[in-house]
């Protein structure tokens, strides 16, 4: 049988049998016993399924992630330690030195310093671009050797809604797959799939944990990108290491969600703790509700700091002032997510006193919470970035990021008042 997202939430990637635990258990075991070495040869080679080794593979794991899979109808989902090593693996498995990214640069800071400073220390080159551009700018940042292009449904902090159709269809036109990081909308805001995307990418960190109890990522391949089309050898020739297999051939559509882990987490062991796993799992459960109801609250706070004179600017793709307002109504028509941006008329020193008078909602460097919370990216999470890098990517030293979490709207509202009031 087959069931809406917000049911898939709660039973999708686990079906117990007679007798076993009707929850997700807790795989805490890094190994399994075989019958027979024949038997474990054969895993190792990749001629069977089963788990051998938590790095690898791991029940609690399985079953988060086959429910994520299934929220962003893909074909199989790899959980791993945290968002960036999602985004590094995400790349790394179709991108080598010598080869070239296409990225947004409205990107999370980490991101941006992964792609721009690390990945070009590997010798992967990168082209940044305004995730608003024209087709003919996009156009022109892709060389002959452009291996992927990557971008952010929503991005943090800037809220800027990229064009997923039009990146997906110049990533096509040239060859290459789209890699969408979608943690701030999830797959209940939006399925980059559904939009020509071919990769998602999270950082399940944010709203799919919702609590702030554990740090993951996860990658979901669509199952939809030819990686036969001569750029990819990686997965048309035979891997050595492997004793030969070539993953088109044997795995089909999730040839490269097989490869980022038979390959890359083999190889860099990023795996996600079963206990996190089990954590994650709890949060999924009830993403539907607290996605619904963060965007209820995040709507009526920036209706409301649209209307305070103390507010010198408010960014928030659900509100008619937006520039985004017409993509997010195309893209996420049922919400973005509980993030808003803004500035305090007084600049740095305002937003400062602001946030220092928040009763209830906390500073932290956190963001997708069902906990109100507020961050000052430029001197936190961007704050590697050159002034030039901050205005590329929309972040002035006046800019909130407050997450709207799922309490009382009467409390935030009440807390943000009395905040103002000290700005
Ligand atoms: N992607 C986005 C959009 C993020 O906001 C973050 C972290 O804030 C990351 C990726 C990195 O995730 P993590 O902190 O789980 O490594």
């Amino acid at each position: 049988m087959s069931y809406r997202i917000d049911t898939n939430c709660i039973h999708a990637g686990y079906t117990p049998g007679n007798g076993d635990p009707r929850v997700v258990p807790i795989v805490q075991s890094t190994t399994y016993t075989y019958d027979s070495s024949e038997a474990m040869g054969d895993l190792f080679d990749l001629k069977a399924e089963g788990f051998f080794y938590t790095r690898l593979g791991n029940p609690t794991l399985d079953a988060v992630e086959k429910k994520i899979a299934a929220l962003e109808g893909g074909v199989g989902a790899l959980l791993t330690s945290s968002g960036q090593a999602a985004s590094l693996i995400a790349v790394l498995n179709i991108c080598h030195a010598g080869d070239h990214v296409v990225a947004s640069n409205a990107i999370y800071g980490g991101t941006f310093n992964l792609i721009y400073k690390t990945m070009q220390e590997m010798g992967i080159d990168s082209t940044f671009v305004a995730p608003g551009c024209s087709r003919e700018e996009l156009e022109a940042a892709f060389r002959p050797n452009t291996k992927c292009v990557f971008a952010e449904t929503l991005s943090n902090p800037s809220l800027v809604v990229t064009d997923l159709e039009l990146f997906a269809e110049e990533s096509h036109a040239h060859g290459v797959p789209l890699i969408v990081d979608n943690t701030f909308p999830t797959p209940i805001n939006c399925r980059p799939f559904e939009f020509g995307a071919d990769i998602v990418t999270h950082s399940t960190t944010k709203y799919m944990d919702g609590h702030a109890v554990q740090v993951g990522g996860v990658i979901v391949d669509s199952g939809n990108f030819d990686w036969k089309n001569g750029k990819f050898p990686m997965f048309t020739e035979p891997d050595e290491s492997y004793h030969g297999i070539v993953y088109a051939e044997q795995f089909g559509k999730a040839a490269y969600i097989t490869k980022a882990r038979t390959h890359l987490m083999r190889d860099l062991g990023a795996q996600a703790a079963p206990q996190n796993a089990f954590l994650l799992n709890l949060g999924l459960e009830t993403l539907a509700l607290r996605m619904e109801r963060h965007c209820k609250n995040a709507q009526a706070v920036a209706e409301y700091l649209e209307k305070n004179n103390k507010v010198a600017w408010v960014n928030y793709p659900g509100l008619a002032s937006s520039p985004y307002h017409e993509l997010a109504k195309k893209y996420m028509p049922n919400g973005t997510c509980g993030v808003i941006s803004f500035g305090v008329k007084g600049g740095r020193e305002a937003a400062m006193r602001f946030m220092d008078n928040l009763k209830m909602a906390s500073v932290v460097t956190h963001v997708a919470d069902l906990r109100t919370c507020v961050l000052h990216p430029a001197s936190t999470t961007h704050r590697q970035l050159t002034d030039e890098q901050l205005k590329e990517a929309g972040i002035g030293a006046d800019m909130i990021r407050l997450s709207v979490g799922i309490e009382n709207i009467a409390d935030i509202l009440e807390d943000l008042t009395q905040a103002l009031e000290h700005a």
